[in-house]
């Protein structure tokens, strides 16, 4: 699935940037990088820091328009440093994530969904920007919000990997589902508990509610599966046999 999202750079003037973009990118499972008319060759400077990753820069597409990189995706996110010079829809890193990963899952779309990173200098022209569906701008320290294009890309892929691994693990959720006990069961615990610590006399009965009232706290916070429940079930029933207490 990850395939499908391409990471789109304009313009790029720096063949480093070219290769580090490249290893955030594989680092968080993204191999798809298209780069637009770009101001560089991808050299030495591009693989060294691409490091084990230049396998994405140098098989990155190079097409001339930012409307040839994106031709074929159902959802462009175009990223500025500068928030909100034109009144666009705005996305924060997180939810560019979730919608990204949800429009690669919908059944009805084949295609692909992209994300838009400008030039060192300039950024994205608002010609550019308004091919895009969203902006998104990575809410850093206002008075120097200017990321270095790779870590740019990197703090993205981030968000992408994130909202893609929370959408498989939902989807493989059902098949692993953990049973917990039932509100009976929990009862039955609690009331199990309280005999054993009164039979030996850990609790006295003058106050015994406040120590009950520690211990449901921790079991609650704890929340034991049932599994574990018929453990501390069978560790009350052990106290009690081997001293002589049913
Ligand atoms: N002066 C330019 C800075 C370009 S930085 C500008 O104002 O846009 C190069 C690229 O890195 C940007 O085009 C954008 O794609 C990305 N980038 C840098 N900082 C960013 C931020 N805070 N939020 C989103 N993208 C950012």
């Amino acid at each position: 699935m990850l395939d499908r999202v391409k990471i789109v750079l304009v313009g790029t003037s720096h063949a480093g940037n070219i290769g580090s973009a490249a290893r955030a990118m594989k680092v968080m499972g993204l191999s798809n990088l298209v780069l637009v008319d770009p101001q560089c060759e991808r050299d030495g400077q591009t693989t060294a820091l691409a490091a084990g990753a230049s396998d994405v820069a140098m098989n990155a597409e190079i097409v001339d328009t930012v409307e040839q990189a994106v031709a074929d995706c159902s959802l462009v996110i175009g990223t500025s440093a500068r928030s909100r010079t034109l009144d666009w829809p705005m996305v924060e890193p997180r939810e560019c994530g979730e919608k990204l990963v949800q429009a690669l899952a919908n059944k009805d779309s084949e295609g692909s969904v992209a994300v838009v990173f400008g030039r060192e200098r300039t950024g994205l022209t608002n010609d550019e920007l308004q091919k895009c569906q969203y902006h998104l701008t990575i809410p850093a320290n206002p008075e120097y919000s200017s990321l270095n294009l790779a870590m740019a890309v990197q703090t993205v892929s981030y968000e992408i990997r994130m909202a893609y691994l929370a959408m498989e693990q939902s989807q493989y959720a059902p098949a692993q589902q953990t049973e917990y006990p039932r509100y009976e069961q929990l009862e039955q615990f609690y009331s199990h508990l309280e005999k054993v610590l009164y039979d030996t006399h850990f609790i006295e009965k003058d106050k015994p509610q406040k120590v009950m009232d520690k211990l449901r706290r921790l079991f609650t916070r704890a929340r034991p599966e049932s599994q574990e429940l018929n453990i501390l079930r069978g560790v009350l029933t052990a106290i009690e046999k081997t001293n002589n207490l049913k």
